[in-house]
């Protein structure tokens, strides 16, 4: 079964989707759905981006099994790594994926974040704090969209070039290989040739200094976008000799 490895619903405070939406979509699809619903406890806004988890076990139990598995995304910041850690172990995830959403206390989907900001400084400053925050956790099992910044930063030109900042990406890359965290390839922007010829030196960066698995995930927040661009994700995986896979009980299983 092939999985798409990051969906939200609506226990995601930015999404609606239904749960029997989104195993409908992908069962026209033909793929298999992990939800991976968003706790970012260091969100401003209070009782926005956490939800309850007990509830979510319970409506979405029942549809656990070949097609579906149950997951969350853990936004990562310093100050609530003790939290999340309680959150990784008092739950019975299928599958846990670990995500910078916020750097410095800001939430860097916001434009405000990059104003007066020069780009270099900034991405390494968004490479520092992934760093900082991958290793207070280490339990996750992927560490999600390495070029999340690049969805939302202002600059003329926000792509990542590896070589620019090479050793801060191989600081991630290191840690996450000694810990086995998987690599995610997000799918969401790989709808144009330049970005996907962007990204990977990094999965090639991964694979030469020992890395070895990846998950596959659209970020989808809507049934529409399940399986988005799962082809070209792929595609970087084969082009960099990365095995696909999965987590199932917090183990990887292949694709
Ligand atoms: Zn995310
Ligand atoms: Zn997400």
């Amino acid at each position: 079964m092939i999985f798409d490895s990051h969906v939200h619903t609506e226990f995601s405070t930015d999404s609606q989707l239904k749960i029997e939406s989104a195993l409908e979509a992908a069962k026209k699809l033909k793929l298999g759905i992990i939800s991976t619903d968003h706790i970012d406890l260091n969100y401003p806004e209070k009782g926005k981006f956490i939800f309850d988890i007990d509830n979510y076990f319970n409506k979405y139990y029942k549809y656990r099994g070949d097609n579906y598995l149950i997951g969350v995304e853990i936004g990562m910041t310093e100050e609530y790594s003790d939290e999340n850690r309680k959150i990784n172990e008092n739950y019975d995830f299928d599958y846990v994926i670990g995500s910078i959403h916020f750097v410095d206390g800001i939430d860097i989907y916001e434009k405000i974040y990059y104003k007066g900001k020069e780009k270099s400084s900034t991405y390494r400053r968004y490479f520092q704090a992934m760093i900082n925050c991958i290793k207070t956790h280490e339990y996750v099992d992927s560490l999600a969209h390495i070029d999340y910044i690049c969805r939302y930063a202002t600059y003329e030109d926000s792509e990542i070039y590896y070589n620019e900042y090479a050793e801060l990406i191989d600081e991630v890359l290191k840690f996450i290989i000694d810990k086995g965290i998987a690599l995610e390839i997000n799918s969401r922007r790989l709808d144009k040739a330049y970005i996907i010829k962007n990204l990977i030196p990094i999965y090639k960066r991964y694979r030469e200094m020992g890395g070895n698995f990846v998950t596959i995930g659209s970020d989808a927040h809507y049934d529409k976008n399940i399986g988005m661009n799962i082809k070209e994700a792929f595609s970087i995986a084969e082009e960099c000799n990365l095995r696909t896979v999965y987590y199932k009980n917090r183990k990887p299983e292949y694709m």
